[in-house]
């Protein structure tokens, strides 16, 4: 089974108005690249132009890419608020 469908087991819910992850207006782009391999979900996206674009949408909130990349790259990282995020499924 691959993650895509793995992932499709799981629920998100999202918190539209308040982003739990927040890239800096000026990451550094070292970390960005590997966060663009290192986030389990593929939320951190190469674009054609070089730049990543990050999607907090679909977070496994696993925690890889604040320790990687919390002040580096990453201005906020916190858990989403009570109700918001995802809600694992199994089976
Ligand atoms: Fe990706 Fe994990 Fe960071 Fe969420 S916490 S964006 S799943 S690396």
């Amino acid at each position: 089974v691959n993650v895509d469908v793995k992932l499709g087991i799981n629920k998100f819910n999202v918190d539209e108005d308040n982003p739990h992850i927040i890239v800096k207006s000026q990451p550094d782009m070292q970390v960005m690249e590997l966060l663009t391999k290192a986030c389990p979900a593929g939320l951190y996206k190469k674009q054609d132009d070089g730049s990543v674009r990050f999607d907090y949408a679909g977070c496994l909130e696993c925690g890889t890419c604040r320790i990687l990349g919390l002040g580096s790259a990453l201005e906020k990282w916190e858990y989403p608020r009570g109700t918001f995020g995802v809600e694992y499924r199994y089976g």
